[in-house]
């Protein structure tokens, strides 16, 4: 008995050293918004990126995340630094976002997770040419036999240039031909819900935005994933310029009266605390708000990403 409870208590501290090896690889123990986002600043100031958060970027156990429920019709599938969301219909489900290299099992398996079917997935909308948002797209087109993959004329242009300028490095990566070529303004609906694209260039010039109806008990939500948050890829003030007005535009919408924005789905949840909200939400109580619907936040968010941008656009003029 004693050597038995010896051998466990062994196995137990080779198992923490173990979880504190992966730990230090991880960089964070689990997925602190605040410390993510802080590391990222560091980053866009130097343009470097630190070779422990690179790591970090790139390891499964690091990033893995257990698929969750945003919303009744809703489920996280991403993992801990970019996201992707598969909102379901009646008449199908849509996928927002790919992510990319080592992740594509891991969408894969979490998309099972969810108990969705891969034949389910009506439309994969993309909201950009980076690698972390369509990089997936070429492992997952062939096991998504009914899916249509959409971005804007500009995304699918930014996604295929990418790609060819990632061959030969050891993150290449491949994308598919153009499917659907979305445009502002421009409606998908499946089941009953509208998925609106709404054109944001500034993150990249072909960046574009998402919104569609969330659902909580009996209350329905309109929500959003803006496609692109960070100034990392700007090439001058004009971009900058553009990326002012999509917030600008952003910002109208989200206050629009009477059919405004009250949820926003992020494309890296460590903008807007997204992990933290997941933690509250699975300790909400019975009749207690939804912790995600905060049109508050979300302008805060925006105000934020705002003046970020109209410091960059200074910064941008005096060069
Ligand atoms: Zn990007």
């Amino acid at each position: 008995m004693v050597a038995m409870v010896r051998q466990i208590v062994a196995g137990v501290v080779l198992s923490l050293g173990a979880a504190g090896a992966v730990s230090a690889q991880a960089l964070f123990d689990g997925c602190p918004s605040g410390q993510i986002q802080q590391r990222f600043a560091e980053f866009g100031k130097t343009g470097k990126m630190p070779p422990d958060l690179g790591r970090w970027l790139n390891t499964p156990e690091a990033q893995a995340v257990a698929p969750w429920k945003a919303f009744d019709n809703v489920d996280y599938v991403g993992i801990c630094w970019v996201s992707a969301w598969l909102v379901h219909t009646d008449e199908g489900t849509v996928l927002i976002d790919t992510l990319y290299g080592p992740f594509q099992q891991t969408l894969i398996d979490n998309i099972a997770q969810t108990g969705t079917d891969l034949s389910d997935i009506r439309y994969v909308l993309m909201t950009h040419g980076h690698f972390d948002h369509v990089g997936g797209a070429a492992a997952l087109k062939p096991l998504l036999p009914n899916a249509t993959f959409v971005m804007t004329r500009g995304g699918w242009d930014e996604a295929m240039a990418g790609a060819a300028a990632s061959e030969g490095t050891p993150r290449a990566w491949k994308m598919i031909a153009p499917d659907m070529v979305a445009a502002d303004g421009d409606r998908i609906t499946l089941g009953g819900n509208t998925f609106t694209v709404i054109e944001t260039p500034g993150h990249t010039w072909g960046t574009a935005s998402y919104t569609f109806d969330v659902k909580d008990g009996d209350e329905t939500y309109r929500a959003i994933t803006i496609g692109g948050l960070g100034l990392n890829a700007i090439e001058g003030p004009e971009q900058v310029e553009a990326y002012i007005a999509s917030v600008d535009h952003l910002r109208a919408l989200v206050e629009a009266p009477g059919n405004g924005i009250d949820v926003h789905l992020s494309t890296h949840g460590f903008s807007n605390n997204l992990d933290e909200d997941r933690q509250a939400l699975a300790a909400r109580a019975p009749g207690e708000a939804h912790v995600l619907v905060n049109p508050e936040g979300l302008l805060a968010q925006i105000a934020f990403l705002r003046d970020r941008a109209a410091e960059r656009l200074q910064a941008e003029q005096g060069k």
